[in-house]
């Protein structure tokens, strides 16, 4: 099997491999000015997709000029985030080098679109295809590929949980009664399918994060908070993800808030899919206990003035009904922002944190409300990479989509592990 790689090597963003020279996984693409998309043209025979975030599907209609007409296999929500996050590049970008395809592109993708659910077996360029629940977002899949010699296994973002610390939050378990390990909206990754060789992303190998029960705790605690003290709390979260785990979290804790932004309609559209998330009637209630935030007549400024929540895009503070709120709350130090993730180098968010001053609309404007962060990641750290990898210590390693994927690959090879990080246009042969 000759495994290419087109992106996401030694780098997170714009995920792209080619298996044989004929099946493609992910095809994504970097954000930044200017964004970057994998490297080398492909004109692969079927493309499959691990999950539908801008990293792994944002070029994905490109894939389509021309009479070229490959299949597109995917689950169910990953076709629809895919198809959301397309249709967000052409409005904010279309006719511009921003966005590597038209209108008409992204009208083929539901017309070469094959859906799939977890663990159902199917056929792409001649490989056989295999879905497995990754636990990082709604649909979100390891790919095990097999080429009838080989069997790779595409690991995808992944999240494997975490320990609970100590057990004493009676509101993190599910509806069974089992303690949540891991995220609200969707379960743990947890099938180990036999492999020769797996391409393993690295995003937090040097992380260890906090027990979930304790963040969210210290989330909710912080929120009543300001609360209570007659505050408003804006809370920036991705769309796809974050918005719908905040809005469970807050409805476990018992804190009203309204949701604003791009993760209004993919919290909609999640719910469609109960059985691509944890727990779909959990995920319903959260929905009904947030107000949709709907924009007109003023009203989100109105809404900055109350003494509430509000989960909103954009994740980083880099667009979005976010630069709405900011500026109206920013002046009283009873206010709060309550980050939700991490925030790459050079964006607003980052800024924030680390000069307490917020760039809305070109203008730096110093911030005086409480800025909070708080680590709801939907990926692995170093414990569940390990944990994870501790399956495949037969196989062949490939390390991807890090920001230091070669020091990991060094550390698990020091362990025992057949392990190296390919870099930008490599093909390892397996
Ligand atoms: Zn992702």
């Amino acid at each position: 099997m000759d495994i290419r790689f087109l992106g996401g090597a030694r780098e997170v963003g714009r995920s792209a491999i080619l298996v044989n020279d004929r099946l493609l996984l992910d095809y994504g693409m970097k954000t930044g000015t200017p964004p970057q998309f994998p490297v080398d043209s492909v004109d692969p025979e079927a493309v499959v997709v691990s999950h539908g975030h801008l990293d792994h599907v944002g070029a994905i209609p490109s894939l389509l000029s021309g009479d070229r007409r490959p299949p597109i296999h995917w689950t169910p929500p990953t076709r629809e985030l895919a198809l959301t996050l397309a249709r967000d590049t052409l409005k904010l970008h279309g006719g511009s080098y921003r966005c590597p395809f038209t209108e008409t592109e992204v009208k083929r993708v539901t017309q070469v679109s094959e859906t799939h659910g977890y663990a159902d077996t199917f056929e792409a360029a001649d490989h056989e295809i295999t879905f497995y629940n990754a636990g990082h977002i709604p649909g979100s899949a390891h790919v095990l590929v097999d080429d009838g010699d080989t069997r790779l296994l595409y690991t995808g973002d992944f999240h494997a949980g975490g320990p609970e610390s100590d057990g004493d939050t009676p509101d993190r378990t599910d509806r069974r009664g089992e303690p949540i390990r891991g995220q609200r909206l969707v379960s743990e990754s947890t099938a180990r399918p036999d492999a020769d060789v797996v391409v393993c992303e690295s995003t937090y190998s040097d992380v260890t994060h906090e027990a979930r029960d304790r963040i969210e705790s210290a989330f909710a605690e912080s929120v009543r908070t300001t609360l209570w003290e007659g505050g408003t709390v804006v809370v920036p979260a991705f769309a796809i993800g974050r918005t719908q785990e905040m809005l469970m979290v807050c409805d476990a804790h018992d804190i009203d808030c309204y949701v604003d932004g791009m993760g209004k309609g993919v919290t909609q559209m999640l719910a469609q899919y109960p059985e691509f998330v944890r727990d779909g009637e959990t995920l319903q209630r959260a929905q009904s206990n947030a107000r949709f935030v709907t924009g007109r007549d003023g009203q989100r400024k109105r809404i900055a003035d109350k003494n509430t929540v509000v989960v909103t895009t954009s994740g980083m503070l880099s667009g979005g009904p976010a630069m709405t709120y900011i500026p109206e709350i920013r002046n009283l130090p009873v206010n709060k922002i309550a980050l939700t993730g991490y925030q790459v180098e050079g964006t607003p968010g980052r800024n924030l944190l680390d000069s307490g001053r917020a760039e809305i609309d070109g203008r730096v404007m110093p911030v005086s409300a409480q800025v909070e962060s708080y680590d709801f990641s939907a990926h692995a750290d170093r414990t569940g990479l390990l944990d994870f990898l501790d399956s495949y210590r037969d196989a062949r390693i490939l390390v991807n989509h890090g920001d230091r994927c070669e020091p990991f690959a060094d550390e698990l090879a020091a362990d025992g592990f057949d392990a190296v990080a390919p870099e930008l246009g490599d093909v390892c042969r397996q």
